[in-house]
């Protein structure tokens, strides 16, 4: 007996199993499918960059800079960090590369992400995000692309019952003549706030405005609010942003409280939410952030972009039942016996060396006809190709139609390719 113990992943990283896989792959096909036909460009930045890059960005006072990152020093003792989010890389590598040179550049990323959060449903340390930015804009018309961009993404996906949800921060200046007067007010009232929000009285107070301790609610719902701030061009931005969705019919909710949680943001700020999800409702976020090419080194060039969690959006297909195509192979190829054996493949690759797109599968494992009949049915296809010793010698194969009842017929190798083409035409 054994007692090695097995090793396990780490608290917080899932393996993404193949029966969720499908899921995955609806959502990513029809992202990447999406993104193309407006215009999108995928770009791959790594996942580990110096750790400065996030610090800059994110800035230094917030949740992730401060608690959340995986940083470490490599063997050259030089500070990396896994990404935490994705916004910083693809404005590096842009700023880097010198792709901001063509105005109006639309870029996305996709891949995993890393925060040391308490795991929890929707909450994980290594979680999946697709990341779409759009560059050299400063109108409202980036925020109104983007919008119906994401509209589009859920309607393709089969999800409903998302709400959008608006803001505006406005700029440095608004942001900090509006910091001002929420310290005054939570400062007023400090004995009614928690520890955590006494001490972002100091370090971020626009984050108290997010705290979901439900004691503090009634305090935050009097504090000043941003839209107050807004100067004369801030708020036409916004008015013209919420023209442009009223005329394509997008519904929204202006929520005073939404701050989001990096510091980069410089006007507009919007998330997509669901409360079929629990606490974690939050499926889409973003904002508008017109200083941080400038920040990381470029030329000032205004930007906006958002990020997408494939998990919660995972979670939602799941919550909602929405049906997945099905991608169930054509045909499966049983043999019994060694001539037939060492036929298999062969005939199986002429097969899809004749017919466009078939997907078969070759059985791989051992025992009776019977027995891979089974596995044949249980992968989901529609035709059993099944090659035995004596068929092997004729050249012939038995075909058996597995969603019907029909007995098993025998054709010849040669006329297998028609055969199988006209079953995948028959649905
Ligand atoms: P939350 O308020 O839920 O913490 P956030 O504002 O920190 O979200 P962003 O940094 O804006 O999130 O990231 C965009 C999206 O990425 C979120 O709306 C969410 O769907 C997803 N996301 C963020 N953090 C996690 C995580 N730890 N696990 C899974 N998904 C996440
Ligand atoms: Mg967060």
């Amino acid at each position: 007996m054994s007692a090695i113990r097995a090793i396990r992943a780490v608290r917080g990283m899932n393996d993404i199993l193949p029966d969720v896989i499908g899921a995955w792959h609806h959502v990513e096909r029809n992202a990447r499918d999406l993104l193309a036909a407006y215009g999108y460009e995928e770009i791959r930045p790594p996942m580990v960059e110096r750790t400065e890059l996030f610090r800059r960005s994110i800035g230094e006072v917030t949740d992730i800079v401060e608690k959340e990152m995986y940083t470490f020093d490599d063997r050259n003792s030089e500070s990396l960090t896994l990404r935490p989010e994705c916004t910083a890389s693809v404005v590096r590598a842009a700023v880097e590369h010198g792709l901001l040179r063509t105005p109006g550049r639309r870029m996305w990323a996709m891949g995993p992400m890393f925060r040391y959060e308490r795991p929890q449903k929707g909450r994980y340390r290594q979680f999946h995000q697709i990341d779409v930015e759009i560059f050299g804009v400063a109108a409202p018309s980036a925020e109104a692309e983007l919008i119906v961009l994401t509209r589009r993404l859920w309607r393709a996906l089969g999800i409903n019952g998302l709400t959008l949800e608006l803001n505006s921060l406005g700029s440095p200046d608004i942001q900090a003549r509006y910091r001002a007067r929420l310290v005054d007010h939570f400062s007023a009232h400090s004995s009614a706030l928690d520890a955590d929000s006494q001490r972002r009285i100091r370090t971020n107070p626009l984050r108290i405005l997010d705290s979901k301790n439900p004691a503090m609610q009634g305090l935050i719902e009097e504090a000043p609010r941003i839209v107050e701030e807004l100067d004369a061009d801030a708020r036409a931005h916004f008015d013209e942003l919420l023209a442009m969705l009223d005329e394509a019919g997008v519904p929204y909710r202006l929520n005073h409280r939404l701050v989001r949680g990096l510091d980069y943001y410089t006007g507009t700020v919007f998330e997509w939410t669901t409360d079929a999800l629990g606490a974690q409702g939050a499926v889409c976020g973003g904002g508008r952030y017109d200083n941080l090419v400038a920040e990381i080194g470029g030329a000032a060039t205004p930007a906006i972009g958002f990020a997408i969690g494939l998990e919660r959006l995972v979670a939602l297909l799941e919550v909602q039942s929405v049906e997945l195509p099905v991608v169930a192979p054509h045909a499966y190829l049983a043999s019994a016996g060694t001539r037939a054996a060492i036929l298999a493949h062969a005939v199986a690759e002429r097969l899809r060396d004749a017919v466009p797109d078939l997907r078969l599968v070759v059985d791989a494992g051992s025992g009776s006809f019977k027995a891979k009949l089974k596995r044949a049915d249980r992968c989901g296809a529609r035709i059993a190709l099944l090659l035995g010793e004596e068929e092997a010698r004729v050249g012939q194969m038995a075909v058996k139609d597995l969603r019907s009842r029909e007995p098993q017929s025998v054709v010849a190798i040669d006329e297998l390719a028609g055969l199988v083409a006209r079953s995948m035409g028959a649905g």
